[in-house]
């Protein structure tokens, strides 16, 4: 039996042409899941008592449990329980331009980034595809609204879990269902560098966002573990790569962590790092956290970075901040009924 928010539409007409069915019942099957968001088989009208009878034995509707929600000027944040008790969270967040989710894509996380509360509490598993996809639908229904843009930016290394993932583009990509657009649609790595080669090759325009963080590789291997496998110059090496094959623009996200990776040459340096690359930085003020001892950057510090960065021709924002109040840094709500 599986559950029926993990299967891709490509699955679902192979499963009915392996049953010597039409392979339109995958259709009308994604409009009645996805687009009707019906709860049952039952309740597909259009479709023959048989199909469903087939469908009940192989497939089956389940979602996850909201456990917790918090709201605060423009963020809600969602903990959710999973079959097995574990728990993820997902952040809404409200723009001028539409809204977006940040999901979970497993529960903990192995890559031990020093500054990350994720990361504090070891990975236990794998999100399977149809948790991911529940996020969305649960979110959504919560809201009575539909979501436009996607970020897998919550708790666990999505090219960790990167099959999973995949899937889970797919199924909510695809026109037939949730259609969001892939454009809308971001992936976020540490820096796996032999998984962001393989999604090179995906065939889908969706966006990458690479957790930079420092612009050499001392600071970065005292911040962040996977550093110590995959360096800089590997991440440059296959960025570039990346932008040859797709053309597409690379987002390097960079928290600023006072005194550790926000001085005015570590700004010169990522200038010089990521000159004539087609990417921009995203600077994103850390969100502190109570078990962890990093600060955030001044206001001033993260201003002149900024500058320095324009002032080299780097395109660059400063990330909104989100949610404080919500416990919103990634994997704080978790954390916080985790407490050990
Ligand atoms: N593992 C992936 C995606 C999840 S983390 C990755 O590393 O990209 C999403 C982003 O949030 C990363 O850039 C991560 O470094 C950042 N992050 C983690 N803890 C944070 C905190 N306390 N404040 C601000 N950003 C944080």
């Amino acid at each position: 039996m599986k559950n029926i928010y993990g299967v891709t539409y490509l699955e679902l007409e192979n499963y009915f042409l392996e049953k010597n069915d039409k392979k339109f019942k995958a259709t009308q099957v994604f409009d009645w899941v996805y687009k009707k968001r019906i709860n049952s088989f039952d309740e597909m009208r259009n479709v023959s008592k048989e199909t469903i009878n087939t469908m009940k034995s192989d497939f089956y509707f389940e979602k996850l449990e909201i456990i917790d929600k918090r709201e605060d000027t423009d963020v809600a944040k969602y903990l959710f329980k999973l079959k097995d008790k574990e728990k993820v969270e997902a952040v809404l967040m409200y723009h001028d331009y539409g809204t977006s989710i940040c999901i979970s894509t497993q529960v903990g996380c192995n890559m031990g980034c020093k500054f990350c509360e994720s990361g504090r509490l070891k990975k236990v598993r794998n999100l399977e595809v149809y948790e991911m996809v529940s996020q969305i639908l649960m979110v959504e229904e919560d809201i009575n609204m539909r979501i436009s843009h996607i970020v897998l930016m919550g708790i666990g290394e999505p090219f960790d879990n990167y099959d999973n993932v995949i899937k889970f583009i797919d199924i909510v990509n695809c026109g037939k269902g949730i259609d969001i657009g892939s454009r809308h649609i971001t992936v976020s790595t540490c820096g796996i560098v032999p998984k962001i080669k393989e999604f090179t090759n995906y065939d889908k325009q969706v966006n990458l966002a690479i957790s930079l963080h420092a612009p050499n590789n001392k600071i970065r291997d005292s911040i962040m573990n996977i550093n110590k496998v995959y360096k800089i110059e590997d991440i440059i090496d296959v960025v570039k790569e990346y932008i040859n094959k797709t053309n597409r623009r690379v987002t390097f996200e960079y928290i600023m962590l006072k005194n550790i990776n926000d001085s005015v040459s570590c700004a010169e340096e990522l200038s010089a790092l990521l000159k004539g690359l087609n990417c921009y930085v995203n600077l994103i003020p850390y969100n502190e956290t109570s078990h962890i001892e990093y600060k955030k950057s001044d206001k001033d510090t993260i201003l002149k970075f900024y500058d320095i960065l324009k002032k080299n021709n780097i395109g660059v924002t400063i990330r909104r901040e989100f949610g404080s109040k919500v416990n919103a840094a990634c994997g704080q709500l978790r954390s916080h009924y985790e407490e050990v």
